[in-house]
């Protein structure tokens, strides 16, 4: 699913300024997109209006979805959107967010029952994407124990399989390793490219699948990005194919001095 932002302006009720001011963005379809930008430049905004996450209006501009028919942002009725967030859509946020009360394979299980899949069912699939997931079975032997009584690295790859159970179009994913040490920080970034190439979904290879990554790691930007866009104060700076917009060494450059104080520019190695 393809999605084409156009002069977004967009305000939260009772904010004094417009978080996003005339934001234009393409989000190809079957593409990586990254969203870079220091803190409260506009990021999570703009993924959460995607992702259809709450029921804003915009002040001015459209965004249009492209899944086969065009839609428009505004035209979307309440079933429409609360179809493309279920079916379609996949969400991993900077926290886990696991219900604490059910075990890591049944939080992983329940956008699939929710779609309709009868819970035995929906366990094998949980059961078979664990294994696919982590070929060391880490992953698996944490199939029955609850949200608490796993680490931090695992509550985030539960939050992702979560986010892919129902082999979604699209994920979002907001910052969702900026709260890991590197090592498990690798292994989220891992885990969206499996999704990414099919390989968490292998009975369906021929869907195109659609990432949008907010991240701080340009390391990591660089090297899983099909596109980048970059905000600053809720415009959008650049939006353009990865780095061949300029030279990788002096768009790093420019980012270090834009926003020094706020990007890690690949000293984590992820
Ligand atoms: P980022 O994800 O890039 O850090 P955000 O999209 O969260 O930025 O925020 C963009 C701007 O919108 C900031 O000025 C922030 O304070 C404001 N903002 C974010 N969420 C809300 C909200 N729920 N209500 C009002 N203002 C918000
Ligand atoms: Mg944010």
């Amino acid at each position: 699913m393809s999605f084409v932002l156009s002069g977004v302006t967009y305000s939260y009720p009772r904010a004094g300024q417009p978080a996003l001011r005339a934001a234009s963005l393409e989000v190809p379809a079957g593409k990586t997109t990254v969203l870079l930008g220091p803190s409260g430049s506009g990021k999570s905004t703009l993924m959460s209006l995607l992702g259809l996450l709450w029921e804003g209006r915009l002040d001015q501009g459209e965004i249009r979805y492209d899944n086969g028919h065009m839609h428009d942002y505004a035209r979307l009725s309440h079933v429409d959107r609360a179809r493309l967030r279920l079916v379609e859509f996949g969400f991993v946020l900077q926290s886990a967010y696991l219900l604490p009360h059910f075990s890591c394979s049944r939080n992983i299980a329940l956008p699939l029952e929710l779609n309709g899949q009868p819970p035995a069912a929906a366990r094998q699939r949980v059961e078979a994407l664990l294994r696919r997931a982590d070929p060391s079975g880490e992953l698996f032997e944490t199939r029955d124990r609850l949200p608490g009584e796993v680490s931090g690295g695992q509550k985030q790859r539960v939050a992702v399989l979560r986010a892919v159970a129902h082999n979604p179009r699209v994920v979002f994913a907001d910052e969702p390793f900026s709260n890991l040490d590197p090592p498990n920080a690798r292994r989220i970034v891992q885990l969206l490219l499996d999704w990414r190439s099919g390989a968490l979904n292998p009975d369906d290879p021929a869907r195109e699948r659609t990432l949008v990554l907010v991240c701080h790691d340009l390391e990591v930007a660089r090297r899983v990005a099909d596109r980048v866009a970059l905000l600053d104060q809720g415009h959008t700076v650049v939006d353009g194919r990865a780095f061949d917009i300029v030279e990788w060494e002096d768009w790093a450059d420019r980012i270090r001095r834009a926003f020094s104080d706020d990007l890690d520019v690949g000293e984590r190695g992820v």
